[in-house]
């Protein structure tokens, strides 16, 4: 006869760890939901009492407890190291992602990630998305340590709720104060829009610009950077306003934050306009003056990025736009370039990495919602039909808050597909995008159906994130320095 008591539970293997007296594990869902198993002393959780076994649900304070019990469940601060963002807006997946990030030698990943708009989407909170992350990590037993992105962060209010979550990256995007109109405006106009910077919110007079700015010299590692009077006004109309916004929002965190490890993201990637490299310079060189510390930047690079998809445009010009901005990245910083809507950009992967020498942060979001259909696609052929059903019926509306440019008569059309084919149309770049932007539309309407069926078939939903997080790793992985 077995004696160890963990012998007939459906325990995940990798889940099971020792901490002191107490012995720790998830249990599968069998009808209740996943629980978490403890062994020994368990003062500070919830649950009912089977045998020497109590049986935990899992809830919020039960992840507060288990975090506060195993250090390595709390997010934490990653540094320069390589890192990469594994959103997961159906809050199931992270066994997946860790699973792929446990081959990817330096990566350090960041497992819970979502934005206000994303969190307004699938109608979850910060906290829902940091604990989601927690209990996958436990699943998995992923001891090396993960991050926790509050995304695209735009009011002081919206990082203090993450903030209070745990979160310990913080991504602050001050796009709504970007010029863009200064892009391509007359000199008459920019000396009008630099005149109405806020000075006091900057710090300095006008005339300081000029003379901080002009006729200096900014050394790369090969060649430098100069700034004539117009270029100098445009960046400044185009980012003084940003940069303001972004020292306010820096501040703030420091003084909600105080003693805690954290992390800051500046991110003007969902801008009308390319960031050029004099503007980036301009950004790093005021936020650096202003006390701002960061540790990475997503400049709005050239091309096109869409959703889900791979780059749209000229590589040769994203390698030279890449090239600058990473030279001046380790001039001003160092900070990591920041990749975002860096999902499937498989051709860009080997030119940011040779750009940054592994100085970079993969940010990815919606990919791992489209793998969560295509795995539906194979097991559950019934509810994939209506979702791609609903993409067409939502796509023109839901597109708007979006750049793509999938249009809907290329997609695939349903009532030709057998339900072999199925799976394939998540590789069909139309299709894609379509079930991409909808994806608000599919979880108000079969988001308990998915979630369910997922947690039915946890092992093919987890090999579709795994081999496509896998193919997005691979570009990544032994290319920085490490910690
Ligand atoms: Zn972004």
């Amino acid at each position: 006869m077995n004696t160890d008591p963990l012998f007939d539970l459906p325990v995940y293997p990798a889940s099971v760890i020792r901490a002191g007296e107490t012995t720790y594990f998830l249990l599968r869902d069998q009808g209740q939901g996943k629980r978490l198993g403890i062994l020994g002393p368990a003062a500070g959780f919830e649950g009912e009492r089977a045998g020497e076994l109590l049986l935990c649900p899992l809830t919020p304070a039960n992840a507060v407890a288990l975090r506060a019990a195993l250090p390595w469940l709390r997010p934490q601060t990653l540094g320069l190291q390589t890192s990469a963002g594994c959103g997961d807006r159906l809050g199931l997946a992270t066994p997946g992602h860790v699973r792929s990030v446990r081959k990817a030698a330096g990566v350090g990943p960041i497992l819970a990630q979502q934005s206000m708009r994303e969190n307004a989407r699938t109608g979850r909170t910060p906290q829902e998305v940091l604990d989601d992350a927690t209990w996958g990590v436990l699943q998995e037993g992923w001891q090396v340590g993960y991050g926790a992105d509050a995304d695209h962060l735009k009011t002081p209010a919206d990082a203090d709720s993450t903030a209070a979550s745990g979160y310990t990256f913080f991504t602050i995007d001050p796009g709504e104060h970007v010029d863009d109109s200064a892009h391509s405006a007359a000199p008459a106009q920019l000396t009008g829009k630099v005149a109405a910077l806020p000075w006091a919110a900057l710090e300095m007079q006008p005339d300081d610009l000029y003379r901080r700015y002009l006729g200096h010299a900014f050394e790369l590692e090969r060649g430098r950077l100069f700034f004539d009077e117009q270029s100098l006004l445009r960046a400044a109309a185009k980012y003084g306003r940003a940069v303001a916004h972004v020292a306010r929002m820096h501040r703030h965190l420091a003084s909600i934050l105080s003693e805690r490890p954290w992390e800051m993201e500046v991110s003007v990637d969902e801008t009308a306009t390319p960031t050029s490299h004099l503007e980036h310079l301009y950004i790093a060189l005021e936020l650096r003056r202003l006390g701002v510390r960061w540790v990475s930047l997503a400049p709005r690079y050239v091309g096109r990025f869409e959703k889900g998809v791979d780059f749209i445009g000229d590589l040769d010009a994203l390698q030279a736009d890449l090239a600058g901005h990473a030279a001046i990245a380790r001039a001003f910083g160092p900070y990591k370039l920041s990749l975002h809507s860096g999902s499937d950009k498989f051709s860009v992967y080997p030119l940011i990495v040779e750009a940054t020498g592994g100085l970079v942060h993969l940010k990815t979001a919606g990919t791992s919602y489209l793998e969560a259909l295509r795995a539906i696609a194979q097991v559950q052929p019934g509810l994939f039909r209506p979702i791609y059903a609903l993409a067409f019926e939502r796509y023109d509306e839901d597109r708007k808050t979006y750049h793509v440019s999938a249009e809907a008569a290329r997609a695939p059309r349903l009532e030709y597909l057998t339900d072999n084919a199925l799976p394939a149309v998540l590789d069909q770049f139309d299709a894609r995008e379509m079930l991409h932007v909808t994806f608000g539309s599919a979880l108000q309407r079969y988001g308990d159906a998915i979630k369910t069926t997922l947690r039915a078939h946890e092992d093919a939903h987890y090999a579709a994130i795994e081999a496509h997080f896998d193919r997005h790793l691979a570009a990544f992985a032994g290319k920085g320095e490490g910690k």
